[in-house]
């Protein structure tokens, strides 16, 4: 299995390690007690552990620091990238070694698999580097691919001591890789200040350590060995794998379903969770050679039980306390934190029943039951996206996911005893949690509708979004037609997607964004739409402006991948071609042209808004007298009946400004939500000044109230670039209530803002 630590990224030398190597590690075990040689090797690789882990948390908090957000993002992005595909190289090859070379101490074993080893990352480099050059320019992917070599021979050097149950020698290593790839990378940045310079030192750091496993080749080489064990080598690998994918898949997904602050209150607690795990890691890198080589371990886990449940109870009852006093951001998610903290002990218990199951060979069990527990967590977090649970559901997820692990450990070797009856109930386990995953991802995809309340509620994925969708209904036949109407505004939804899409080479909006300065013809439909962007772009004098599609994809995707804040010169050249007055709308023929080449439009700003129209236009055609229409955030009620909804405050995540009641209206907000994830001092989100050419920094949230979704949402954008004090003088000239935040916290509301915030 994959210690999170090990995820992270890996390398460095140190000179402690060489004295180390010349010392006979073993020699210093044998005079002692063999309880005292267990307390002391466990205490060496806890130790070794808890130093990477603490040494790691500088690096990145050094890092988040001195860079600017959108580096550290890329930079991060880099290192995860090559720590997955040095996963990957592994083949399983280190836990094989920790497993079969403590019993035979076969030096060819060793040495043949530091070969493979060395073999396989250098293809999976150069592959990396390969796909990676598409992306980014070829050095920095010619690193990436080193990083990937680096990092896989770091991680079958430390498995090599592992083997050789030189515990001193794996403490070393940790705290040299980690102390090695925190100085070399910050000297290099502080020589070149680029990312290179950091994935430099990175690379240079684990070489220093990881190329001391190349001293074991001269032992030869002797493929049968390895060959012979190739079955569990795979099995282990796939657990590898599999039990990374618990802690890498579980962000991919929240990250594309869940709002990115609800991810950085997660993300947040998961560090905690980390901390945490460092028990249960260390166990397990103890414990599996240990128990290979014949070694006694009965005590140490009893005690690394024990130790765990005191944990969880920690975690349990100071959270509260913790959390609100020191980091009053996260309150949000201290219940999160405390489910999170419970997870710790079916963790711990599965990392030593996995130590035992594999130095009994049984490496197929743990492959199962680490498929089995990723399967049920990603079961729950798509159960969690689709119900609307939140960060709670989340949390559940994450401890389902552990005990559906630890479940499959013990369950399936008891289930296999029964032979063949085993085998049957087995079976229907695994297809009763493939089809639970099934159906929970067609969640995904068609809407979900349930009656609850005497409302029947749709929910689904649209716009890369949330969509809820609620009707009042009471009586049978009520119910029956509220669900067809619902169904058919998510078809509604669904085509306003298509038809409002830049990316989608199929849709107009391509079209006209491909067409230099010809004119493309257009539906009527977006026509409408084009002409009430222009209305806003004339009301908020340019501020919302859909031509500014240059300029978004300039800072999401250059700046992201140069990783530096872009030059004046380099924004001056994209703002000459955002000019809303430049789009030419010829309405009488149905068609449309920009003056100049390299004009883009978007309509991210206003198309959730007129979808949440359409759908509600769906609804009152198929007879529907109340309803509400979400999506993500943008909400219209139909109907007299008046629905309450809460305003998060963006600064204090979980905590409600305030409720308003709607009644046949519609609100929409436009919100920085990235702002916990950038500590540097430039926030960079999608909301750009058409007039600056740079992110919008007058306001972190704008709340808009308005007849119609499209209004409130183009508005909701538009005032959110304007800002508060030129926004409200908008706003109450065309009578529209409005509530802005300025990001020093200040609350300004329009004339015709008539709820009660505080
Ligand atoms: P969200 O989509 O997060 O609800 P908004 O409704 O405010 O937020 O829309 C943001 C989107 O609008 C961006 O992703 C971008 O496509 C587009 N956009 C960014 N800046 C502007 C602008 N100044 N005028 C019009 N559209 C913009
Ligand atoms: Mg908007």
């Amino acid at each position: 299995m994959v210690s999170p630590q090990l995820i992270w990224y890996t390398r460095t030398g140190l000179y402690r390690a060489k004295r180390d190597l010349c010392s006979h590690n073993r020699e210093s075990i044998t005079v002692e007690t063999p309880e005292k040689q267990n307390n002391k090797g466990f205490a060496q690789v806890w130790t070794g552990q808890t130093a990477a882990s603490i040494l790691g948390t500088i690096f990145w908090l050094i890092l988040a620091v001195t860079l600017h957000p959108v580096a550290y993002g890329h930079l991060a992005w880099l290192v995860s990238i090559a720590t997955l595909v040095s996963a990957l190289c592994g083949l399983g090859l280190g836990t094989m070694l920790a497993t079969y070379y403590p019993r035979g101490q076969s030096k060819r074993l060793l040495s043949t698999s530091v070969f493979i080893t060395l073999l396989s990352s250098i293809a999976g480099g150069i592959l990396t580097a390969a796909v990676l050059s598409l992306w980014v320019d070829l050095f920095l992917a010619a690193l990436v691919g080193l990083l990937v070599v680096a990092l896989s021979m770091f991680a079958i050097t430390f498995y090599s001591e592992l083997g050789r149950r030189a515990y001193s020698r794996y403490m070393w290593m940790w705290i040299g890789v980690r102390t090695a790839s925190l100085a070399l990378p910050l000297l290099f940045y502080f020589l070149w200040g680029t990312i290179a310079g950091l994935l430099g030192g990175l690379i240079a750091g684990h070489f220093l350590i990881g190329t001391w496993a190349l001293r074991f080749l001269v032992s030869g080489l002797d493929f049968s060995e390895v060959r012979r064990r190739t079955k569990f080598t795979i099995r282990a690998w796939g657990s590898n794998l599999a039990g990374a994918s618990l802690y890498f898949l579980d962000k991919i997904l929240i990250g594309a379903l869940f709002p990115l602050g609800m991810l950085a209150v997660y993300q947040f607690n998961f560090r905690i969770f980390l901390l945490l795990a460092i028990v249960p890691n260390a166990l397990f890198f103890f414990l599996l050679p240990e128990r290979s080589g014949g070694g006694e371990v009965k005590r140490l886990e009893r005690t690394g039980t024990l130790v765990s449940i005191g944990l969880a109870a920690a975690t349990f009852f100071l959270a509260p306390c913790i959390t609100s006093h020191v980091f009053p951001g996260f309150r949000e998610g201290i219940d999160t934190l405390r489910i999170m903290g419970l997870a710790i002990v079916p963790a711990t218990v599965a990392r030593i029943r996995s130590s035992e199951l594999l130095s009994a060979e049984k490496a197929a069990i743990v492959l199962g039951s680490n498929l089995f527990g990723l399967a049920i967590g990603i079961t729950c977090i798509i159960i969690a996206f689709v119900q609307g649970f939140g960060l709670i559901g989340l949390a559940v997820s994450m401890l389902a996911s552990q005990l559906g692990l630890l479940g499959g450990l013990f369950l399936i070797p008891r289930l296999l005893r029964f032979g063949s009856s085993g085998r049957v109930v087995l079976s229907f386990i695994i297809v009763v949690v493939a089809s639970a995953l099934i159906m929970s991802s067609l969640g995904l995809i068609s809407p979900q509708i349930i009656v609850r309340d005497e409302r029947v509620i749709g929910t689904g994925v649209a716009m890369d979004t949330q969509v809820v969708i609620q009707v009042m209904a009471d009586e049978e036949a009520e119910i029956r037609k509220a669900r067809e109407a619902i169904r058919d505004a998510f078809l509604e939804i669904d085509r306003v997607e298509r038809l409002m899409s830049a990316e989608d080479p199929k849709s107009q909006i391509y079209d006209l964004n491909s067409s230099g300065t010809e004119w493309v013809e257009l539906s009527s439909e977006i026509i409408y739409v084009l002409n009430r962007a222009k209305e806003y772009s004339i009301l908020t004098d340019g501020h919302f402006d859909i031509t500014v599609k240059p300029l978004v994809d300039f800072w999401m995707t250059e700046v992201k991948r140069s990783g530096k804040l872009p030059t004046a010169d380099q924004l001056a050249g994209i703002l000459g071609v955002v000019d809303y007055g430049g789009l030419i709308i010829d309405e009488d023929n149905d068609r449309a042209r920009f003056t100049k080449d390299g004009m883009q439009v978007t309509l991210g700003g206003i198309a959730k808004g007129y979808a949440v129209d359409r759908a509600c236009e769906v609804l009152r055609d198929a007879g529907i007298q109340n309803a509400l229409v979400d999506i993500g955030g943008d909400i219209r009620a139909i109907g007299p009946e008046s629905w309450n909804i809460g305003i998060t405050d963006p600064r204090t995540r979980g905590r409600i400004l305030g409720v308003i009641e709607l009644q046949n209206s519609a609100i929409a907000t436009s919100g920085d939500y990235e702002r916990y994830h950038l500590i540097g001092r430039e926030r960079v989100h999608h909301i750009i000044d058409p007039k600056t050419g740079e992110p919008a920094r007058e306001s972190i949230s704008v709340t808009i109230i308005a007849g119609d979704s499209l209004s409130a949402d183009a508005l909701s954008t538009g005032v959110f670039v304007i800002g508060p004090e030129h926004g409200k003088a908008l706003l109450d000239s065309i009578g529209v209530g409005g509530l802005m935040i300025d990001p020093q916290g200040q609350t300004t509301t329009s004339e015709h803002w008539h709820y009660d915030i505080n």
